[in-house]
């Protein structure tokens, strides 16, 4: 498919390629997990089986990236990732604002193989460069970051890694690869949680790593040893899910600007992050490396008590996980950062009265009056 088609036309047609068969308009769902292997070995634990390749074909196209893998969760793509590029003695520079399951990966998994790491901040570049050491093998950020949407400088980081020959990973997940691409800005490997805005719908678990040909071929080959493949009921469904991708996060790119700007002039609400206002410190670096939208995540604090307010909530749903196309709301402190010990979310400035809130598709108006009856 032609580089020059826009997102809208690439995430509806790349690598669906009908039915031979019979010529239907959609890719069937091939099962099976026996192939002849005369030409090609195909197998579900290979990452190459036509349902797992279509999915891959269109997020790698929609992330300008050369090639990917599809994995059974976000985490499988972040790990098995990671343990591709490492071994015994080496050293990892994270960002220090991280997705909890990340942070809480890093703190215990890396250490019981002998793999050293440091979190160190990432808005002070000269400080984070001052952080690589001789055996620092890669540098891993994420941004918007979980929950407090802090700005990482993409492109700053990517200048530093490749001047010390380090390979960067960056979690696009709050992002999606509608509003940020950051092989563009010179990032290495790419990961999603496709639980998020790539399924879109609140009902599938899968992850997604993009990358050159060469790094992922390195991580396949560890991938295939881990196993965290995704089976073709699934993938069909996310290749489906991918076809509106585009039209459902330019949706919630728009409430969620609508919302943040409402939750910033309301007087009950203490604290507003989100990455499009003019007021927050990083807009510049996000407007640049964000062409697509500010994302459909942002959260607040409220003056008042959180549970209560919680409660009261009725359109927008209490739950984990995000990038549904229904609104949901969260405590982070009770969700994706419930295993941080709590002075360890005191350091990363997350706060018990903090709300991360998931902007779904619904009419805006709705969701502020949702959101105005409760306070
Ligand atoms: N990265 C981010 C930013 C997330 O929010 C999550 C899950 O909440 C993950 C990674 C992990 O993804 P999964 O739950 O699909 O393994």
């Amino acid at each position: 498919m032609k580089k020059s088609f826009s997102k809208l036309t690439q995430s509806v047609h790349v690598g669906s390629v009908g039915d031979p068969l019979y010529g239907g308009l959609v890719n069937p769902i091939y099962t099976s997990s026996a192939y002849n292997y005369d030409e090609e070995i195909l197998y579900p634990r290979y990452f190459n089986t036509p349902n797992q390749k279509a999915v891959v074909e269109k997020i790698a196209a929609l992330e300008n990236a050369q090639d990917g893998l599809l994995f059974s969760s976000g985490m499988a793509a972040i790990m098995t990732s990671i343990f591709a590029l490492v071994k015994q003695g080496d050293h990892i520079l994270f960002q220090d604002d991280l997705y909890g399951g990340t942070h809480h990966a890093a703190l215990n998994e890396l250490k019981r193989y002998g793999i050293d790491h440091s979190m160190v901040n990432v808005f002070d570049l000269q400080k984070f460069e001052i952080a690589i050491r001789p055996n620092t093998k890669v540098i891993y950020i994420e941004t918007p970051s979980n929950p407090l949407l802090k700005i990482t400088d993409i492109k700053g980081v990517a200048r530093i890694a490749r001047k010390h020959k380090i390979i960067t990973i960056i979690d696009n997940t709050f992002a999606s690869p509608v509003n940020q691409n950051p092989i563009d800005f010179g990032i290495d490997i790419v990961t999603h949680s496709g639980t998020k805005y790539i399924g879109g719908h609140s009902d599938l678990c899968c992850g997604v790593a993009v990358a050159s040909k060469k790094l992922i071929e390195k991580i396949r080959a560890s991938s295939m040893h881990f196993g965290g493949s995704l089976d073709a009921q699934a993938a069909y469904l996310i290749e489906r899910s991918l076809k509106t991708i585009v039209l459902r996060v330019q949706q919630q790119n728009k409430n969620a600007m609508t919302l943040a700007k409402y939750l910033e002039s309301e007087t009950k609400v203490a604290r507003v992050y989100y990455p499009g206002l003019k007021s927050n410190p990083r807009y510049a670096i996000a407007k640049k490396q964000m062409p697509g939208g500010f994302g459909g995540m942002l959260s607040f604090e409220i003056k008042g008590d959180p549970e209560k307010f919680l409660k009261k909530i009725k359109l927008i749903r209490k739950a984990i996980s995000l990038g549904g196309v229904e609104s949901t709301i969260a405590q982070p402190m009770k969700t994706s950062h419930a295993k941080l010990t709590a002075s360890e979310r005191k350091a990363a400035g997350i706060s018990d009265k903090l709300l991360r809130f998931s902007v779904g598709i619904e009419d805006v108006n709705d969701l502020i009056n949702d959101i105005k009856q409760a306070l």
